[in-house]
């Protein structure tokens, strides 16, 4: 945690002397000559696409976050697309300039078509989304998959600042991950890096197997097992209340709502050993509805040593630090400071 702490302090420190060189007239002169002030300090512009919600925001140079808006995802890709330019547009006339737009989405574009593929809003899947937004605004649009957004946004400047390979998790309706590398997201061959909601429970029990049907076509994914819902299916059955109800239900005296998360727990830290195992990045944040239940960071420590294959394991599970505002500001920082 201390070498955490520090990376966090350095990057607070590469932070202030890149605020600093952009106020400096050395810096616009040597930069960009003749361009305006307003040209070089302009504002990121992230979108996060959902399936139920769109939400946008402006980032500053230094990180602040400005304009914010949330709107419910309108029905159908081509009203989704007119509200996402529609939004940018009135963020960039409240700012008074153009901005980069980067946008998260619960999928991710082929690189063998080009298309949306494995989104679980399915009427992204099949569409040229980055292209169709570029023609809508007139610019380079980029996209990427939301856990990978929510990834760069913590390595960037949250939990994982400082740290050199990241891996982030969002534990909510579904269960996705994305990997940081010095700063950038690792998409992959196969831009599925970091996909680690679609591979079966590890060390799976006779009780475990074959595991609930997902909606991906396989059985027994880890999404199936961890995400917010699946963890509530295991305490209510059918019938299910909101996982997060559960620690607050296991501390009133619910042994079966103990019982499940505690299965959730083991069940996670098996999942992450895998990751450590392959990876072995330098810090684990979570995200997502889940990553509020205070449990997990005494838990996931101390079960996770048992499954790596490492005399000792000390990987820092971290909570993430930006919270609901993880997508949008990964999305903007899907365009990196120059
Ligand atoms: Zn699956």
């Amino acid at each position: 945690m201390a070498g955490v702490a520090a990376g966090a302090q350095a990057a607070t420190g590469m932070a202030r002397l890149r605020k600093a060189a952009i106020e400096s007239p050395f810096y616009l002169s040597r930069r960009a000559p003749g361009s305006t002030l307003r040209r070089m300090i302009r504002h990121r512009i992230g979108i996060d696409l959902g399936g139920t919600k769109i939400e946008v925001a402006a980032l500053a140079p230094d990180g602040g976050l400005r304009v914010r808006r949330r709107i419910a995802t309108p029905e159908g890709y081509e009203a989704t697309l007119a509200a996402m330019a529609a939004l940018a547009r009135e963020v960039e006339r409240e700012l008074g300039e153009t901005c980069t737009v980067g946008i998260g989405i619960p999928g991710t574009i082929s690189p063998a078509t080009g298309l949306v593929k494995n989104a679980n809003s399915t009427m992204l899947n099949g569409q040229a989304l980055d292209r169709d937004m570029a023609a809508l605004l007139g610019r380079e649009v980029r996209v990427e998959n939301d856990a990978n957004c929510f990834a760069l946004s913590e390595a960037a400047d949250g939990a994982g600042a400082g740290c050199r390979v990241v891996f982030g998790v969002i534990l909510g309706t579904g269960c996705g991950g994305g990997v940081v590398v010095d700063g950038a997201v690792l998409r992959g061959r196969q831009r599925v890096a970091g996909e680690w909601g679609h591979n079966p429970l590890p060390w799976a029990d006779a009780g475990e197997l074959p595991g609930p049907h997902c909606w991906c076509g396989r059985a027994g994914c880890l999404e199936t097992w961890l995400s917010g819902p699946a963890l509530a299916r295991d305490r209510d059955g059918p019938e299910a209340r909101d996982a997060n109800e559960l620690p607050a239900r296991a501390a009133a005296g619910d042994g079966r709502a103990r019982a499940a998360l505690d299965r959730h727990a083991d069940r996670l830290a098996r999942g992450l050993a895998h990751v450590v195992n392959l990876l072995d990045p330098d810090c684990i944040v979570l995200g997502g509805g889940l990553s509020n239940m205070a449990h997990l960071y005494t838990a996931l420590p101390a079960l996770l040593p048992r499954h790596v294959f490492s005399d000792v394991c000390d990987t820092p599970i971290l909570r993430n630090r930006h919270g609901d505002s993880s997508g949008v500001r990964g999305a903007a920082w899907l365009w990196p400071a120059d």
